[in-house]
């Protein structure tokens, strides 16, 4: 059965359209769906009784299972969502100076397998749905209280995005929608691989922001790290970038997470401001959060540091990123879970 928070409004007024009805019907279901989060169509007061009935006789209304939440000590919440076959996806909200940004899951699981990353290990289950992936944004707006609303939502993570592009085009639909949640495209980063022909596709069907995992600068360091590397090599990946049809001041944010004595060193910084030269871009360095059975190491502070220099002497905006919500497993590349694919699913992330 259709899950009606699946389609975005344009769809949603082409389906009541087809059976007959005026297409504001599928103006005011979505304002239904995500303004209001309703969880059945009786609560659709707008709609006649024989309409509703009509309705739930051949769609669904999908809504996440809060299956935990949990509160860091910095302010950092991770919610774990359980999906209707029993597989497990979470949600970070991550506070900032003055505003809070959510963080998305867009796969269970991924596919890329990156050397460094739990959600890498864990493999592949399967892509979410668009009321999936907009699902975990309409759940945190409603637990929720006013002064920690979402401002910015980054697709950053569980799964490779770009993987399931057409799901998360629709939820970008979806969420950007006056009619529902109503989030500026501005105010939205999708985080990628290295898709490079998506990465293009990306920028001509809309205008959120784009964050590039580099972390390596030349192709044996990547191939090592990434292996998406080996179908799409740094050459491809930068022409990519400089094909993405960016807003105007805008600037694409390259990841770089530094491995210590892998990717840290002074000429990694002085290839990678080579390598960026061309394209408008900000460069966030991440040092590698370290993970129990992973085989890498934090980098030194200093190292850090000097790798912060080399860039910003060339006049790079360079952010070192803090690490937010370690003590409950949600900083990047610690979400991972221990799928089981029933009713009983091992939340063993905590
Ligand atoms: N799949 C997408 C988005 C999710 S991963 C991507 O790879 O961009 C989000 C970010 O966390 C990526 O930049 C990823 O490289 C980074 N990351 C993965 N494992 C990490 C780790 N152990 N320490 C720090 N960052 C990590
Ligand atoms: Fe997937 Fe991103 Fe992790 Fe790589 S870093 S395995 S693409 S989630």
């Amino acid at each position: 059965m259709t899950d009606l928070k699946s389609l975005s409004c344009k769809e949603l007024e082409h389906l009541v359209r087809e059976r007959g009805l005026p297409a504001f019907r599928g103006r005011q279901l979505f304002k239904w769906l995500w303004q209001k989060g309703i969880h059945s169509f009786d609560e659709i007061t707008e709609f006649s009784v024989a309409l509703r009935a009509e309705l739930s006789k051949d769609y669904r209304i999908y809504h996440l299972e809060q299956a935990k939440r949990l509160d860091s000590s910095d302010g950092t919440i991770k919610w774990a969502y359980k999906l209707k076959d029993g597989l497990i996806i979470e949600a970070v909200l991550i506070p900032e100076k003055d505003h809070t940004t959510l963080c998305v899951s867009t796969q269970a699981g991924c596919a890329m397998g990156c050397a460094f990353c739990l959600t890498g290990k864990m493999g592949f289950y399967r892509n979410l749905a668009p009321s999936e992936i907009a699902g975990q944004v309409l759940a945190a707006v409603q637990d929720l209280p006013p002064e920690q609303q979402p401002r910015n939502l980054v697709f950053m993570g569980m799964g490779e995005p770009l993987a399931n592009f057409n799901n998360l085009i629709t939820a970008i639909e979806i969420l950007t929608c006056d009619l529902g949640l109503n989030f500026s495209q501005r105010r939205i980063t999708v985080s990628t691989s290295g898709i490079a022909p998506k990465i293009v596709e990306l920028g001509e069907r809309t205008s959120v922001g784009l964050a590039v995992s580099l972390h390596a600068t030349n192709n044996t360091q990547r191939d090592r790290l990434m292996p998406i590397n080996r179908s799409y090599p740094i050459e491809t990946l930068l022409e990519a970038c400089r094909s993405f049809r960016l807003p105007p001041r805008r600037r694409i944010t390259f990841e770089y997470l530094l491995l210590k004595g892998i990717n840290d060193t002074r000429e990694d910084a002085q290839r990678l401001a080579r390598l960026l030269k061309a394209i408008p871009s900000k460069i966030n360095l991440i040092p590698f959060n370290q993970s129990a059975g992973l085989p890498f190491r934090e980098p030194d502070r200093n190292s850090v540091l000097d790798f912060q220099k080399i860039l910003k002497d060339r006049n790079y905006t360079v952010i070192i990123r803090k690490s937010k919500g370690r003590d409950i497993k949600a900083a990047c590349g610690q979400l991972f879970y221990q799928q089981q694919n029933s009713e009983d699913t091992a939340l063993t992330g905590y």
